[in-house]
């Protein structure tokens, strides 16, 4: 997970601005039920392509460009179908509040922009996030209000925006990456497996399941096949196959490798920045020969 930074709270897409919107949050309010909105509206053409465009940090999806998961940054066409998510849950808050209150949802956030966010099935599903939605305190969870004003037939977005005091007080524990950035909450170690720092950040790990294997196995992919082409080098400088300066252009064109790895349009992007920033542990401690001269090319890239 990076901060997705493209997405303006203001700059609402068109179908979020239509009175059959705001007909829906007022059906959703009136009921109590976060259940009934029409999907149209959110999974709008419009809509759906603004939050991939802004997942691989583009005002605009162009050809040829892959959508990320906002939360496990995995590209969506190997994981299935991206879903709008609703990081506040629209309809129901499982795993009870402590105070043993059952919630019925921030029903009237599901038309919200702010709260529309791009994941895949693996961290949206009931496996994982689901309607879950931790607080520090659940004493501090949000009464609902209604943000519908009629007539006319309009929008008051003051308590609904989710960078706002009222819902920034609410101290979610899962980790909104559009108006916060993961890297303080978020760590590896050397093979790949993330961690959380912190309640914010094993909270977050845990909700989202950000240590399944298949995500796991991808990350290490990552790196195992740079790892494999320097050992391929070193392998080849041991039986003369080339000379000193051999291996260091070899060497360099891996660590060039490593280094282009962070990039946000990329998988795994905080993975990478976790390999580059510990690289004697993530790679030069991997390999069994020529660390030093490893150790110089990185330097000589970076
Ligand atoms: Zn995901």
């Amino acid at each position: 997970m990076i901060q997705i930074s493209r997405k303006n709270y203001d700059d609402i897409p068109e179908p979020l601005t239509r009175p059959g919107t705001f007909r829906q949050i007022e059906r959703a309010i009136v009921n109590m039920d976060g259940e009934k909105y029409n999907t149209t509206y959110y999974k709008d053409e419009i809509v759906v392509n603004k939050l991939k465009a802004f997942s691989v940090h583009k005002d605009d999806l162009n050809e040829g460009d892959r959508p990320k998961c906002y939360y496990c940054e995995s590209y969506v066409d190997h994981v299935a179908v991206l879903q709008v998510e609703h990081f506040r849950p629209k309809a129901k808050v499982d795993n009870i509040d402590n105070n043993g209150l059952p919630h019925s949802g921030y029903y009237w956030l599901g038309l919200e922009w702010s709260n529309l966010l791009l994941s895949c099935p693996n961290c949206n599903g009931k496996k994982a996030k689901g309607n879950r939605f931790p607080l520090v305190d659940s004493n501090n969870r949000t009464s609902a209000i209604n943000p519908i004003r009629n007539p006319p037939l309009s929008y008051d977005r003051t308590y609904c925006i989710a960078n706002q005091p009222t819902l920034l007080n609410e101290e979610p524990l899962l980790i909104n990456p559009e108006y916060e950035d993961p890297t303080p909450h978020l760590t590896f170690d050397e093979f790949g497996q993330i961690y959380g720092i912190g309640e914010k950040g094993e909270t977050t790990v845990d909700i989202l399941k950000l240590y399944r294997d298949p995500l796991l196995a991808a990350r290490q992919a990552k790196l195992n096949s740079i790892i494999e082409e320097i050992n391929l080098a070193c392998v080849a400088r041991q039986i003369n196959r080339i000379d000193d300066s051999g291996l260091k252009v070899w060497f360099e064109k891996e660590c060039t490798k490593v280094l282009e790895l962070d990039n946000v349009k990329n998988e795994y992007c905080l993975w990478s920045r976790y390999i580059i920033a510990n690289f004697e542990s993530c790679v030069v401690s991997k390999i069994h020969m020529y660390k030093d001269e490893l150790r110089l090319a990185f330097l000589q890239v970076g």
